[in-house]
Formats: C-alpha cells, sequence, structure tokens
C-alpha cells in the first residue's frame, strides 16, 4: 500500500503527535496552521491557552518517550523540571492536605510552561524528513466529492496569497482544537455535521508568572488547593516551571472569576481553602501580567455517530475539549495518537486505506473515561447539576465512596498514590472496587 500524503490542519499538540505518527505511513506529512509557529518557546495566539498551566501526565508523558524516545533529557535540558507526583505533588481537598508518598514512585514526568513542551516537541518532530510545517495558512475549508463520500485536501489563506489555495491529500486530519470549524465544512460539503454536546460550569483562570523567592524550599513542585462542589467554587494551583519561576493560577467556577487587578488577585488568594498558595506568592516578584481563560466547556464532537466521507478524521481538542483543571487534554491528545497507530496499522495490514469510521468509534471509547471525569466533576455545581444526576443514587453513592477514599490519603500517602496512578491515567479506575479498599473505606474513611 503506498499512502502518499497526508495534511494535519493545526500543529499544536494533538496535531504534532498525529503528525508523528503519520510519518511512518505516509510518503509525506505537511501541518499547516494559521500562526506563525516560534522556533523558540514562546505563547502564540493560535493556542490562547499556552500561558496557562499545563500538567503533563504521566501517561502522556510514557506516550511522548514511546514516539520520541529520550525526549525527557531533551526537556530536561531545556529547562524542565522533573517532578514525581507521588512526593512532589501536594493536593489540599476536604479541610485537609493529602499525606505523599516516602520513597520514589513511578509516577514521573515534567512540569514546564506550555510553550517549552511544544517546542520541544515540535524541534523533534521538525528532525523526521517526510515532515513538513506550512506555517501561515489558515484552513478555510475542505475539498471534497460533490457526492460527500470523499475528502480529497484542504482549502487554505495565507497573509501573502489571500485568495484561496488547494492542497490535496489522501488524508485530511482535523486538529485545530476547541475551535474547529470541521462540522461546518463537512456541512457546506453536503455531509451530516456531527451532534454536539456541551456542559459548561463556568470556570474562568487568571495565572501570572513568579520567581520564586532565593533561599525558598518546599516539599512540594506542583500544589493545588481545589475547588469543593458545590458550596466552594474556588481553586489555587501553583507549579514550579522552568527558569526558577512559578506558574500560579486561581479558578473559579460558576462565574466567580478570579479579578485580573493585583489586590483582587492577592484577595482572592487569600480566599483560598488553605493559606499556602497565599502564603507563596505574596511576596514573590511577579514577573507577568495577569492573563484570563475562560473557555473551559467541555464540549464533545460525536463523529462516531455519523456516517463519515473517506479521507478524513478528526482528533485531540477538535473532537475532545475537555474543561481544563482536570489536566487531562495533551494525555487525550497523545492517547488519540495511538489509536491513530493502531487503526493505520490495521489498515495497512488489510491493504485499505485508513477506515475513518472505525478510527472514529474507536477514539469515541478512548475519550469517554476523561469526558466522564471532567463532566462528573463539573456536574456537582449547581448551575450544571442535571435532574438526571441530581436523582441518580448510584452517582451520589459513587462519589461519596470517592470522597471517602481521598479522606484515606490525607493519612496514608500509599492512597495519594494509588489515586495519583488513577488520575495520570496509568492505572484502571476499577483498582478502586478492590475489596480491601471498599472495606477501608468503609471503616476508616
Ligand atoms: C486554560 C486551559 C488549560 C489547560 N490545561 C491543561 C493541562 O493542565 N493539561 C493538559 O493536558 N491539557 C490542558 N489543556 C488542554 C490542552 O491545551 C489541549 O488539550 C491540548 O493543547 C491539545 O489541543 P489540540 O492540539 O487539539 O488543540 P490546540 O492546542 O487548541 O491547537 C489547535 C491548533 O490548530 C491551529 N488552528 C486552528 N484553526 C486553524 C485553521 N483554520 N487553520 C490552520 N490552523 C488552525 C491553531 O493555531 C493551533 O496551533 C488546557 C486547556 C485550556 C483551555
Amino acid at each position: 500500500m503506498t499512502q502518499q500524503q497526508a495534511i494535519v490542519m493545526g500543529g499544536s499538540i494533538a496535531g504534532l503527535l498525529a503528525s508523528r505518527v503519520l510519518s511512518d505511513f505516509y510518503d509525506r506529512v505537511i501541518i499547516l496552521d494559521r500562526d506563525r509557529l516560534p522556533v523558540t518557546p514562546q505563547p502564540r495566539r493560535g493556542v490562547p491557552q499556552s500561558v496557562q498551566p499545563h500538567v503533563l501526565f504521566t501517561q502522556g508523558y510514557r506516550i511522548l518517550e514511546d514516539f520520541f524516545p529520550k525526549i525527557g533529557k531533551d526537556l530536561q535540558a531545556a529547562g524542565a523540571v522533573p517532578i514525581d507526583w507521588g512526593r512532589e505533588f501536594h493536593y489540599f481537598n476536604q479541610g485537609a492536605w493529602n499525606a505523599t508518598a516516602d520513597t520514589d514512585s513511578e509516577l514521573v514526568s515534567f512540569t514546564c510552561t506550555r510553550p517549552l513542551l511544544e517546542a520541544t516537541i515540535r524541534q523533534r518532530l521538525q528532525q523526521r524528513e517526510n515532515v513538513e510545517f506550512w506555517s501561515n495558512c489558515r484552513v478555510i475549508g475542505l475539498e471534497g466529492s460533490a457526492e460527500g463520500q470523499e475528502v480529497s485536501g484542504v482549502r487554505f489563506t495565507t497573509p501573502e496569497h489571500p485568495q484561496t489555495q488547494i492542497a490535496k491529500a489522501d488524508l485530511v486530519v482535523d486538529a485545530s482544537g476547541r475551535g474547529s470549524l470541521a462540522p461546518s465544512w463537512l456541512k457546506a460539503l453536503g455531509m451530516t455535521p456531527p451532534p454536539v454536546t456541551r456542559v459548561d460550569a463556568h470556570l474562568g483562570y487568571a495565572t501570572r508568572r513568579y520567581r520564586i523567592p532565593e533561599n525558598a524550599h518546599f516539599p512540594w513542585k506542583v500544589m493545588l488547593i481545589a475547588q469543593e462542589p458545590p458550596d466552594n467554587p474556588r481553586l489555587g494551583y501553583l507549579a514550579q516551571v522552568e527558569d526558577n519561576q512559578w506558574i500560579s493560577t486561581l479558578g473559579g467556577y460558576e462565574r466567580d472569576y478570579p479579578p485580573l487587578e493585583d489586590e483582587g488577585f492577592l484577595n482572592f488568594a487569600r480566599s483560598l481553602a488553605d493559606s499556602e498558595f497565599y502564603d507563596c506568592i505574596r511576596q514573590a516578584e511577579p514577573l507577568s501580567e495577569l492573563r484570563a481563560h475562560r473557555a473551559t466547556a467541555n464540549r464533545l464532537y460525536h463523529y462516531e455517530k455519523i456516517k463519515l466521507p473517506r479521507g478524513f478524521v478528526a482528533l485531540g481538542d477538535a473532537v475532545c475539549a475537555l474543561c481544563p483543571v482536570y489536566g487531562q487534554g495533551m494525555t487525550v491528545s497523545a492517547l488519540s495518537a495511538e489509536v491513530l497507530a493502531n487503526c493505520l496499522e490495521m489498515a495497512q495490514r488489510r491493504g485499505s486505506p485508513l477506515d475513518s469510521n472505525d478510527f472514529q468509534k474507536r477514539l469515541a471509547r478512548n475519550n469517554a473515561y476523561p469526558w466522564s471525569v471532567a463532566v462528573g466533576q463539573d456536574s456537582a455545581f449547581p448551575s450544571v447539576q442535571s435532574a438526571a444526576s441530581r436523582s441518580n443514587p448510584f452517582s451520589s453513592l459513587l462519589q461519596g465512596y470517592f470522597r471517602r477514599l481521598l479522606k484515606l490519603s490525607h493519612q496514608d500517602g500509599s492512597f495519594h498514590v494509588r489515586f495519583m496512578a488513577i488520575a495520570h491515567m496509568v492505572a484502571s479506575p476499577l483498582s478502586l472496587f478492590h475489596p480491601r479498599l471498599l472495606w477501608q473505606a468503609l471503616v476508616k474513611g
């Protein structure tokens, strides 16, 4: 089978990882991005969330290492801070801090800014000879057959050539993020757009970078003071990143948005359920403006429910955009790229092109768990709580059980590690239903 040309719309995390996979199967992979992609790590307009904090889960990091062996070394050389989430992540919930592990855990990754992570992945991908980056190219539509059965390329413009240009491809991958216009482009070709589900708990972030004070020593590299639905909508997240800096984020659900001026920001920090976040930042030197982000709704396009044309698939935030508090998006993108690799391998064995519908069905199964985590927790806030979830005694029972388990991790670091393994997507959530754990939760929790 010769697969000649694949086009990826969007050169951010999902697009980069999908391109890495495609480069094993296609002669030529072209990434089109509307931004001029920077050489050094810098926030950019096409990724407005790039100034906000980005947790890289252990599972996401492991997949990165699979795709780009020894990328951890590149990250560390660029200043990213290695972290053991069992020992060095401090988490305040239900009125207390979690105990942490005394010894090293296997839950490792890096804490760094989003631009540094993206630039490091991009540099590794640029080393692959059959991958091309077309910067400053804005896709404005899809090319397809009149009968609506095939996508055969994309239409795009550049600042130098505002008239429409066409690039042909055997496969077009939509990785253009939360604002993807692919559903309306499919419709314009006479195809059925996917149905959509939205769950919005109206979370807003405000983020600022600080210099970590000299001689300051903390047992954590990342800390989170969590929201407690339904009554407490506020959270604080503080993480060490490259260049001896903290990235500090306040969040408020239910439109309780953190202020964007100094005094208001500090007052909001002081109002968190514990004082440690405030104590850290109040005397630290601010290094940036306060930057807000409010596009945080959970939004899912159900591509698995429509009949897709040949030659088109979608992944990453373009399919499943999640509320960012749960830190899942980049890892979900990495897992999506793995699903793509599996489907391409199957197609290669069959000697046929990628089956778009089969891919989207497999991807939907993969996305179901992270979606349920984000939507399940956001639904505990009154503005999104549906009548169904309110009156579902099983879901209340489950939430009660998880709360008891989390309380156990206030005293016992091994529970913290167990929870982190699930949160970081390296262990199955079913492991929380081990009979010994159920017993401990009932007796001690
Ligand atoms: C506030 C916030 C905080 C987050 N925190 C975390 C976190 O802690 N951990 C985590 O794992 N994830 C986090 N995420 C999610 C994470 O940012 C995304 O899941 C991840 O970047 C994958 O997204 P993507 O590549 O699909 O899309 P994006 O990162 O949004 O990128 C889309 C790309 O497509 C390009 N593009 C768009 N339209 C066009 C077009 N028409 N033509 C050409 N190019 C186009 C854009 O320029 C951009 O490069 C957060 C998200 C937000 C909003």
